[in-house]
């Protein structure tokens, strides 16, 4: 933290931005009072979460009516205690101190979790068939060839462009953009196709097909033009220049920005960079998605054994994919929720069972009225702090300027915890 001399306000250098999974740590946030008046150096986005913020904070109710602190964990304990199927939601948004006390506390009740925003067919792919990847960090000092898998519009932030790809100036990649190619994989007239050097309009519904042929081109087998044609939607020679220009690379990268639709498109872009290994060095990575996503699965990972869903039910973790909470909720064998974070409900179920919610008070959960006990607790970075992780699974610290103002999730998720272990006892 600094003082700008000239206005005598306060600046918090190098600030991690939890606007979205690419956690910026290079913002300096501008502050005055209690309000931060400046974002320097993030996206929209990011300004957004830092200035769109008032500073009061509702307490924590009780079926809509205000409780003390010491009510609302009294009441949630119980519910939790009680409950014979209880989940544990969310967890995304929330630091990773957080996310293991949740964890615990879902051991502890014997509740089934699952992660918002979580990518289950990517997680499918990868346990069969590993992946290639590297830190951010590396491939901006070292690729020469940048392959955006896009497929609509805007999903890869512009930020990781600007610090990573593109123009970033890396170590053996002093040119800047003209020591790299840029490559854009999109079905839509994007404005990045159309400053990429080269540009494939793939089609949503022909991913696997597309690579899948790639790859078989790269290992050195021959195609008919008309069977590639119809199964790609694209003629054999742009597949083939693709190909070649894969393996030319000296370091290339192959940047994923969405969720994958099924395990199969998932394991077609892996398997692919990996068999690519066998002629240069070439990686995959992942940005975007929700903040801490990567912690979460982390997390799940060193305490129960899989970044999945998981079941305490049995009296130890079990993974469960493909039955997890929104597929139980669907056959209604849910009967309690606590859900951390900013309380989207997976999918399109509408929750009629009792909800334990513990969010930040300035985005209201769209299930805000269905919660029987809520603790409005303090905003990811800017009033609560901790440890998060970024999707190249590299670990930041928040830098928060209000830290100690409010309630904060940890502190929410301890207290429940302390109440069940009471009641254990
Ligand atoms: S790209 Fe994401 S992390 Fe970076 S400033 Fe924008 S919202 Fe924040």
């Amino acid at each position: 933290m600094s003082i700008d001399r000239s206005t005598g306000l306060r600046m918090i250098e190098d600030a991690t931005c939890p606007g979205c999974g690419l956690l910026c740590d290079d913002l300096t946030l501008v502050v005055e009072g209690g309000r931060i008046v400046e974002t320097r150096g993030g996206c929209d986005r990011g300004q957004v979460w830092f200035e769109g913020r008032d500073d009061h904070s509702g307490g924590p109710t009780i079926l809509g009516r205000s409780a003390s602190l010491d009510d609302a964990l009294g009441r949630a304990a119980e519910l939790l205690a009680s409950a014979k199927a209880p989940a544990v939601w969310g967890l995304a948004g929330s630091s990773i101190e957080a996310q293991r006390v949740a964890v615990s506390i879902a051991d502890r009740i014997g509740a089934v979790v699952g992660i918002e925003g979580a990518d289950p067919a990517g997680l499918r792919a990868f346990q069969r068939v590993g992946e290639v990847s590297a830190t951010f960090g590396e491939v901006k000092d070292r690729a020469d060839l940048i392959v955006y898998d896009a497929v609509d519009s805007s999903p890869i932030p512009e930020r990781f462009r600007e610090r990573f790809a593109d123009e970033a100036v890396g170590r053996f990649v002093p040119e800047g953009r003209t020591g790299r190619t840029i490559v854009w994989l999109g079905c839509s007239d994007d404005p990045h196709a159309r400053s990429s050097d080269f540009a494939l309009k793939v089609p949503k519904d022909r991913q696997v097909a597309f690579y899948a042929v790639v790859r078989a081109l790269v290992n050195g087998i021959a195609f008919e033009q008309e069977p590639v044609l119809r199964s790609t939607g694209l003629p054999l020679a742009s597949l083939v220049e693709f190909a070649e220009r894969l393996k030319r690379a000296k370091y290339g990268a192959l940047v994923l920005g969405r969720s994958a639709d099924s395990s199969a498109e998932s394991e077609a872009k892996l398997t692919l960079v990996r068999d690519l290994n066998a002629h240069t060095r070439f990686v995959a990575i992942h940005v975007g998605g929700l903040a801490n996503g990567s912690g979460a699965k982390a997390v799940l990972t060193w305490q129960a054994g899989a970044a999945g869903d998981i079941d305490f039910g049995g009296g130890y973790p079990a993974h469960c994919p493909r039955d997890g909470v929104r597929e139980r909720l669907q056959r209604g064998e849910i009967d309690l929720a606590l859900i951390v974070s900013n309380g989207d409900w997976p999918g399109d179920a509408t929750p009629t069972i009792p909800c334990i919610l513990i969010h930040d008070d300035h985005d209201p959960s769209p299930i805000a009225g269905l919660v029987e006990v809520t603790f409005p607790t303090a905003r990811l970075g800017i009033d609560e702090g901790g440890t998060v992780t970024r999707t190249d699974g590299v670990m930041l610290p928040l830098r928060p300027p209000f830290l100690g103002r409010k309630t904060t999730q940890v502190e929410v998720l301890l207290g429940i915890e302390a109440r069940l272990k009471d009641r254990s006892r």
